[in-house]
């Protein structure tokens, strides 16, 4: 029987999360299919480096 490494991390994987090494790379590529339809929001970086919190006068 040949261990096929995580394809996230290359470590081992585990047979109870197979084919990844744990459940923690398993949700992250759970995540990873959620992310097609859904994006997950993060910082976003103005282009023109604008101070989005600067108050209106
Ligand atoms: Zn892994």
């Amino acid at each position: 029987m040949t261990a096929t490494p995580c394809p996230l991390c290359d470590k081992p994987a585990s047979a109870a999360h197979r084919p990844f090494c744990g459940p923690a790379c398993r949700d992250r590529d759970l995540l990873q299919w959620f992310g097609e339809g859904y994006r997950i929001p993060g910082p976003e970086i103005a282009p023109d480096g604008l101070d989005s919190t600067a108050e209106p006068d």
